[in-house]
């Protein structure tokens, strides 16, 4: 039996999405691509970046600027606070965060009752 999750993404504004480091696969990429009906070359391009990590190479999600965070993967709607990718999002989010617990979401929600403010939102 699966455990429910015990964090609510919906109140949340997104923390995960605002890693800078989300390494994508080239299955991911040509997920995105056909999502968007482009061809995979320019769907690497306009939605990665290359990267190299402890000398590996890999491919990063790209950002834009946010007022929540410092910055947020260019897929992130900043407004609603969500993917608008969901459907086509890359494995790495499928798998966040691995398991019923997420500890932003428990840091969150610790600094939300201390503060008396059902928005807040601390700095990470
Ligand atoms: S940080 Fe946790 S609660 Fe927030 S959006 Fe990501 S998985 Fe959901
Ligand atoms: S693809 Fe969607 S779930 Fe993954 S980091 Fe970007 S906005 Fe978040």
């Amino acid at each position: 039996m699966t455990t429910p999750p015990r964090y609510d993404c919906s109140k949340c504004p997104g923390y995960c999405c605002s890693y800078d480091r989300i390494p994508i696969s080239d299955f991911d990429i040509a997920r995105l691509a056909k999502h968007f009906d482009l061809p995979v070359a320019v769907a690497r391009r306009r939605f990665t970046y290359p990267h190299v990590h402890d000398g590996v190479r890999e491919q990063l999600l790209r950002h834009h600027r946010d007022d929540v965070y410092k910055s947020v993967c260019r897929f992130f709607d900043r407004k609603e606070r969500r993917c608008t990718v969901y459907a086509a999002r890359p494995n790495v989010c499928r798998r966040y965060p691995s398991g019923p617990r997420c500890g932003y979401y428990e840091f969150l929600t610790f600094e939300r009752e201390q503060q008396g403010d059902e928005e807040f939102v601390p700095s990470a």
